[in-house]
């Protein structure tokens, strides 16, 4: 089923449903005005190719995890995290970089990323 599977696609690339399905719809009621076909045709076959457009739509529907950070600070970690950008797994005394912030988040995450995705310039 449909839902089925945006749910699911949701939950993969860890998205709230509802901004996936706006993407999505979006997507299908623009290109749905042009082709002559359904606009629940246009959907399933949009759900169906969406594992090659998987990176592209992330990068549509998630804000771009280091917005806002204006330094990166080297750190070594006291508890595991995940790199933001590659969501590499950062274990317990590895080194990594936290990105500081001015505002806090109304979720309050911080962001850690390893020493491969800290931004070069
Ligand atoms: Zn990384």
């Amino acid at each position: 089923m449909l839902e089925r599977e945006l749910r699911r696609l949701a939950e993969t690339l860890r998205v709230p449903l509802s901004n996936l399905v706006r993407a999505v719809v979006e997507d299908a009621v623009a290109v749905a005005d042009l082709a002559s076909e359904g606009l629940e045709l246009r959907l399933r076959r949009l759900a169906t190719s969406l594992g090659h457009e998987r990176g592209k739509l992330r990068r549509r529907v998630m804000p771009d995890p280091l917005d806002g950070v204006f330094a990166f600070q080297p750190v070594k970690l006291a508890q595991a995290a995940s790199c933001a950008k590659c969501t590499t797994e950062l274990r317990r005394g590895q080194s990594a970089s936290l990105g500081l912030r001015d505002d806090a988040r109304p979720s309050g995450v911080r962001v850690f990323v390893c020493s491969a995705c800290v931004p070069a310039d």
